[in-house]
């Protein structure tokens, strides 16, 4: 067996959908139902119950010093960045375009912050105006962040975001560490402290966001640790006290084959006892910033099998849906090795006879277009629909969806 047939054949941990009369249930609907609801294929649909479900498992395990924040760019739809301001402490956007849905979802503008690399001078006037946090990313930012305070005669709240010197181990993506076009790098960062206290600006802190997807608490707790380390290092320096920590996040979720969950007790242990001592040893609350571990397993991707194709002893399953709607199921956002998301058939739930092993790929002329290779499903016929696992997140807004002029796809949140 090779290596990759090896992976392959490792069971996927499935997201708990409850099942009725061989249907996936959505919403408390019967998947097709749901599809005629929506009133089109492809589409995605969002769980409330499963987002709150999520979120208050998390909290009912995070210390009183923790403020749990949604990293708005996993899931910018703005029915479902509402429901999160019901459930979750703050946002964090990346964009003036999503700071514009975070306030119009009722998020408190003391609880918004704004990180990214090249924010324009307009962004940053619209943050300074709009009262929220800015995490800077570079000299260039203070400057401007200054010119608009002193503009519109307000203050301009601050945080440095810091390059850290180490990288989070064992993550899908690396966002710290060596030479990165984030944050201001560990060891100008007290020059850039002495800027913010010349130019007046409001200081209130730090932000170290090491790295993202990560199944392995141990590495999240290494590097929560030595962050936090670096930012009581970095306080000596600061021109006033250090009133919140926002140490990233990094939480993954189990997307292929042999990825197992995240120990989520294991994962804020670490967390917890650095929360302690930074409101102890700093008087600062901490932040973990989450996307997809907050929203993704709440979500599904819906398409039709249009039809059904024989090729040389393998078989297609083609649907309406694919890389210009989920670009992540794909394979072609940010993963190295094609690997499977999980994948079902909706109306064939619990179909135990009758499998056969299918390729599902979408409608574009590209090889690229597959949503899942060479698996294990019932019998499909055309009419039948496929659902995607794991969508809740990097799903419509991270696709290209102009490619190849389909039509659009839908979202609705159940
Ligand atoms: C993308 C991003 C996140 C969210 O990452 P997830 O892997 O979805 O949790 C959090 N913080 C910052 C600064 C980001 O850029």
């Amino acid at each position: 067996m090779t290596a990759r047939s090896a992976r392959k054949s490792q069971p996927h941990v499935v997201p708990p959908f409850s099942v009725k009369g061989g249907e996936l249930m959505v919403g408390g609907l019967p998947l097709s139902r749901l599809a005629a609801r929506v009133g089109q294929t492809p589409f995605y649909a969002y769980d409330r119950t499963k987002l709150t479900e999520r979120a208050e498992a998390l909290k009912a395990e995070l210390s009183d010093h923790v403020r749990l924040h949604f990293a708005m760019k996993a899931n910018p739809m703005p029915a479902l960045v509402c429901h999160m301001a019901g459930i979750v402490d703050g946002c964090d956007v990346a964009s003036g375009g999503e700071l514009k849905v975070a306030l119009d979802a009722g998020f408190e503008p003391p609880e918004i912050s704004f990180a990214g690399p090249g924010k324009s001078d307009s962004e940053i006037h619209q943050a300074v105006a709009s009262g929220i946090l800015v995490n800077v990313e570079s000299f260039r930012e203070i400057r401007i962040l200054s010119a608009s305070s002193e503009e519109l005669g307000l203050p301009a709240r601050v945080s440095v975001r810091v390059n850290p010197d180490f990288d989070l181990k064992r993550s899908g993506m690396r966002m710290g560490g060596g030479p990165k076009q984030f944050g201001i790098d560990s060891e100008r960062v007290p020059e850039a402290l002495a800027m913010i206290a010349e130019h007046g600006l409001s200081f209130e802190g730090f932000q170290i966001f090491a790295g993202s997807q990560n199944l392995s608490a141990e590495s999240l707790a290494e590097a929560q640790s030595k962050s936090f380390e670096l930012a009581l290092a970095l306080s000596a320096s600061a021109p006033a006290a250090v009133r919140c920590l926002n140490l990233g996040g990094g939480f993954g979720v189990p997307y292929f084959p042999g990825d197992g969950p995240l120990n989520i007790g294991a994962a804020v242990d670490t967390l917890n006892q650095v929360a302690e001592r930074s409101a102890e040893e700093l008087g600062a609350h901490v932040v973990l910033e989450l996307g997809r571990f907050l929203v993704s397993e709440a979500g599904i991707y819906v398409c039709r099998v249009i039809d059904k194709k024989p090729s040389r002893g393998h078989t297609f399953l083609v649907t309406d849906g694919g890389l210009h709607h989920h670009l992540s199921a794909s394979g072609n956002f940010g993963q190295v090795i094609r690997r499977n998301y999980p994948v079902v058939l909706g109306t064939r739930m619990g179909d135990e006879e009758a499998r056969e092993r299918v390729s599902v790929v979408g409608p574009l002329c590209t090889p690229l277009d597959v949503l899942a290779d060479d698996v294990e499903l019932p019998q499909a016929v055309p009419g039948d629909l496929v659902v995607v696992f794991q969508s809740g997140a990097y799903g419509v807004s991270a696709s290209p969806s102009e490619f190849l002029s389909h039509p659009p796809v839908v979202e609705v949140l159940v």
